[in-house]
């Protein structure tokens, strides 16, 4: 089985501190990590690998420092890593990253499943691996939460508000992964010396097969920041105390059409 995973090397948010200044978060000196969901998407690809054989390979997309999270990734049991980077594709937005993410997976695969993680902590919009899969004309299962195979198909326990459902797809499949019950596994010291020697393959725009740069870096992207700002905080609310549920919601809908929020 040929697994790929995505993963984002992220600023480690525990230790991201905000300028009490200009309200903005200071990166600088901020350590970075493998984006936490990514490590419980490897770990499930690792186990796949270790009950059904084949290999697993971790790309990224990002600045040549993100090499060390493919490190990382190595020496908790990748087999393979790869770093897409090139100055053309900075300022790509999501739908920009899923599609030369999904290039990159046509030029490396073929793959059975394509793992990513549920969202990133830092761009947060959960949207690379849906897309990823759009872009590829594949299935794709989302917040995956446990995943096994059978005669060619995925079977994944997929975490919904009120409890699990379990869903079966042919591969290939893009699936997105949710924290899950077993804890990624820690390098052990052999495993990151080896890790540090092994070699990461590296990928610029003229080796991805087929990919149009119309649709990649700033350009090639739909999304425009016109401002970024922390929203102010507010205290004018109002409680409403001391009336049963139906009369609050009476008044609820008095007061919100008073200030014709709804009509
Ligand atoms: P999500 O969709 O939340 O991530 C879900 C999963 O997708 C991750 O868990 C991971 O498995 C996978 N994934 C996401 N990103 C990557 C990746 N890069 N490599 C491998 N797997 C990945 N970011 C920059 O770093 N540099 C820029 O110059 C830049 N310019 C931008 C310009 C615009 C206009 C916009 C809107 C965004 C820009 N970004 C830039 C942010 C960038 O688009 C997002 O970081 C990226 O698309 C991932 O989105 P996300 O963090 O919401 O990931």
């Amino acid at each position: 089985m040929n697994i790929l995973v995505c993963i984002k090397q992220v600023p480690d948010t525990s230790e991201i501190k905000i300028d009490p200044v200009t309200n903005t978060l200071i990166r600088a000196g901020v350590p970075s990590i493998v984006n936490p969901f990514d490590t419980y998407a490897l770990e499930m690809a690792v186990q796949l690998k270790e009950r059904y054989g084949g290999t697993v390979t971790v790309v990224t997309m990002g600045p040549p420092q993100a090499r060390d999270a493919l490190k990382h990734c190595l020496s908790v049991g990748a087999d393979r890593a790869v770093l897409m980077t090139d100055r053309a594709v900075g300022g790509s937005d999501t739908l920009a990253t899923s599609y030369i993410l999904a290039c990159v997976a046509r030029t490396l695969g073929p793959f059975d499943i394509i793992f990513c993680g549920k969202q990133a902590i830092d761009g947060d919009t959960g949207q690379v691996g849906p897309e990823m899969a759009e872009h590829l004309g594949i299935a794709q299962i989302t917040y995956s939460a446990g995943v096994d195979c059978q005669d060619g198909q995925v079977q994944v326990r997929r975490e919904v508000d009120d409890g699990w459902e379990i869903i079966g797809a042919d591969m290939p499949v893009v699936i997105t992964v949710n924290k899950t019950q077993t804890e990624p596994r820690m390098a052990t010291l052999m495993s990151k010396m080896a890790a540090n020697r092994a070699v990461i393959q590296e990928l610029h725009c003229a080796d991805v097969v087929g990919m149009d740069m119309e649709r990649v870096g700033l350009a090639g992207s739909p999304t425009k920041v016109k401002r970024t700002f922390t929203p102010e905080r507010s205290k004018h609310g109002v409680k409403l105390e001391g009336m049963q549920a139906p009369d609050a919601a009476r008044e609820l809908v008095r007061l919100l059409g008073e200030k014709r929020l709804i009509s």
